[in-house]
């Protein structure tokens, strides 16, 4: 099977951690490698742009591709999502200069607007009824208010610092994306299989398994904090009147569940991490 990753760039080393977290072994590829393959499954990685991966994974060159839901959608290819891979999150946001006067998205009408994302902005803003001049551009898009060549910018933005270096400030957001494996649109038979495999990677590692004691009548308490539509694992401890209480909670909720179910009685709480999760 032949999955195609990004050469270079932010997607490329999580990409390949994912792989490997995905018990297939990836051999370790030099800096100028452009495949490689991996000792523990009958998978060929091909190391190409992330720009032409939607081209490859629509002409059948690879069976499977990992790129960004935004060049998925930009290079308008006929792709469809297997799965989204919880990482390279960033949005496509419009920003202007600090000094301008507009403040949201629909003052965009009649803007010029560069970017290097001509149709998801054409895309976007078409299904907003916004009306504007493309200015398209393929690189430092954000000096260009500077130089009077736009009055607004379309870009990709993680943390907005590049937007605040260049004195923009975002009005909105268009588009949110992260990485995400695409296969055709009618997929091959070696994605198909893969995808599930790389799900329980990805479910894994949002979640986290969490353990703690606590005496018995606490539990229903605790039972009602703990999220999830399945009720926790409660199994009786040596100790009279104490239970242990397992559960799966996902991980970005841990902060404020933490405190919570020591105030509902919990103690000795354990977290671990999941290495797979199959629902
Ligand atoms: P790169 O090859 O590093 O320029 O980025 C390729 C992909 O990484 C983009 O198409 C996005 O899907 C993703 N990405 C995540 N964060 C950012 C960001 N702040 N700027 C640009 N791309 C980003």
């Amino acid at each position: 099977m032949k999955i195609a990753i990004p050469v270079k760039g932010r997607l490329r080393e999580p990409a390949i951690g994912l792989l490997h977290d995905a018990g297939f072994g990836p051999e370790e590829p030099g800096e100028r490698a452009l495949a490689f393959r991996c000792r523990s499954a009958p998978v060929e990685v091909l190391l190409v742009r992330a720009a032409d991966i939607p081209e490859y994974v629509q002409d059948g060159v690879v069976d499977c591709g990992i790129t960004g839901a935004d060049l998925a959608r930009e290079r308008g290819a006929r792709v469809s999502t297997l799965l989204r891979l919880g990482f390279g999150s960033c949005a496509l946001e419009a920003a202007v200069p600090e000094e301008a006067s507009m403040r949201s998205l629909c003052e965009l009408a009649g803007a010029r607007i560069a970017t290097a994302y001509p149709r998801l902005t054409t895309e976007l803003l078409a299904e907003r009824t916004i009306p504007f001049e493309l200015v398209e551009v393929t690189g430092s898009v954000e000096i260009t208010p500077r130089l009077g060549l736009a009055d607004a910018i379309v870009d990709l933005v993680s943390s907005g610092n590049t937007l605040r270096t260049n004195g923009l400030r975002s009005i909105g957001v268009l588009f949110s994306s992260q990485a995400v494996l695409i296969g055709a649109e009618d997929p091959a038979e070696g994605a198909l299989r893969l995808a599930p495999v790389l799900a329980s990677v990805v479910d894994g590692k949002a979640a986290r398994y969490l353990m703690m004691n606590a005496p018995h009548s606490a539990l229903a308490a605790i039972s009602s904090v703990v999220p999830g539509s399945r009720s926790p694992s409660v199994l009786p401890l040596a100790e009279p009147g104490m239970v242990a209480v397992h559960a799966v909670v996902p991980g970005a909720e841990v902060w404020r569940l933490l405190p919570r179910l020591r105030a509902a009685g919990a103690s000795d709480i354990l977290l671990l991490p999941i290495e797979r999760m199959l629902a």
